[in-house]
């Protein structure tokens, strides 16, 4: 991928530091708290769990994992509490080999946490506390402004504040730094964050959510793209699941299937998906090969249980 050169001034505040990445993540770290119960207990009832498994999760610390694993040089933006939650997900970007200088550790505020309880018929149900990540401010990202200048692309969510994601949008754009987007959770965007995203990946959800209309197969998808197109975004894939890819780019509108594997658990598949195609761009692929890599990836965590944990690294799968 061609990095475009940077023409703007760092922001007052920047760190001229010489810290260096082709892909920044700018995004959540949670710690993801995974109860297991034979049913959900009823409103006032106690029940006996089954166990309880504590791993590192968030989108944006999923996505940094798997971009890591799948070769790329990776930098983290973020924000954890100072307590054992944040510490441990620091010691986890460690041992992925990822620059975590731009995790921030707030004094205040206590580390995100996820508390998933799933029942004997695998039903999840899922509360998310936001903690530090809702304090990821602009200014954290300012401050990584020459980084984000050296980087080759910025890959966002949106679980920390959308005022963040607009500004790293932006510096990104101002620095010559493609962006990647992965509108995820849904929800409604501002058409002048979407104007900033070279690549928007969403699931059939979200695609949903920003079109307007619902997004169930791969001509639906098609649709949402066309709709979302008029945004200005013109890279767009929606993610269907086990149907796979739609994906438009400028050589036009194209349904990639997905590997057929007999899935096991699908958690992190999109951030596995978000990881393996970006990695590929970063190697200067194609946009066919780019999703074949993420599909690919992606096909080998489904079959894995867990979400950081079933997130494969590149020669698990390049051969094939
Ligand atoms: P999650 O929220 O579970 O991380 P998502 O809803 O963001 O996932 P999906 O569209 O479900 O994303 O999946 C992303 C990609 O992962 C798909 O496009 C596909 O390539 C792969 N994938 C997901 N489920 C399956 C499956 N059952 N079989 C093969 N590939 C799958």
């Amino acid at each position: 991928m061609e990095s475009r050169h940077p023409d703007a001034t760092p922001p007052n505040g920047a760190l001229h530091n010489h810290l260096t990445a082709e892909v920044v993540v700018v995004g959540s770290l949670n710690m993801d708290l995974v109860v297991r119960t034979p049913r959900h207990p009823q409103p006032g009832e106690t029940l006996t769990g089954h166990g309880l498994a504590t791993t590192a999760g968030g989108k944006g610390a999923n996505q940094a994992v798997a971009l890591a694993r799948l070769g790329a040089s990776t930098a983290m933006i973020g924000c954890v509490g100072d307590d054992a939650h944040g510490h441990a997900l620091l010691a986890g970007l460690d041992q992925e080999g990822i620059q975590r200088q731009g995790v921030r550790v707030s004094p205040t505020a206590e580390t995100g946490v996820a508390m998933i309880q799933v029942d004997d018929a695998s039903q999840n149900r899922i509360v998310v506390i936001p903690g530090s990540n809702a304090e990821l401010a602009p200014a954290d990202v300012g401050r990584w402004d020459a980084l984000l200048g050296r980087a080759k692309l910025l890959v966002c969510q949106l679980e920390v504040p959308l005022e963040t994601v607009r500004y790293a949008l932006g510096r990104a754009r101002a620095r010559g730094c493609t962006t990647l987007l992965n509108a995820a959770p849904a929800m409604t965007l501002p058409q002048d964050v979407l104007a900033l995203v070279d690549w928007l990946v969403v699931n059939e959800s979200e695609a949903a959510v920003l079109s307007g209309h619902p997004v169930g197969h791969p001509d639906e998808a098609a649709q949402a793209i066309q709709r979302l197109r008029q945004s200005g975004c013109r890279q767009i894939l929606v993610t269907l699941g086990a149907q796979g890819v739609v994906a438009a780019d400028d050589d036009g509108l194209h349904h990639h299937p997905a590997p057929r594997v007999a899935a096991v658990d699908t958690t992190a598949a999109g951030d596995t998906f978000v990881g393996g195609f970006a990695a590929a761009l970063l190697r200067d692929e194609t946009v066919a090969t780019a999703i074949r890599d993420g599909q690919a990836a992606a096909a080998l965590a489904v079959t894995r249980a867990g979400a950081q944990a079933s997130i494969p690294r590149r020669d698990e799968f390049a051969d094939h």
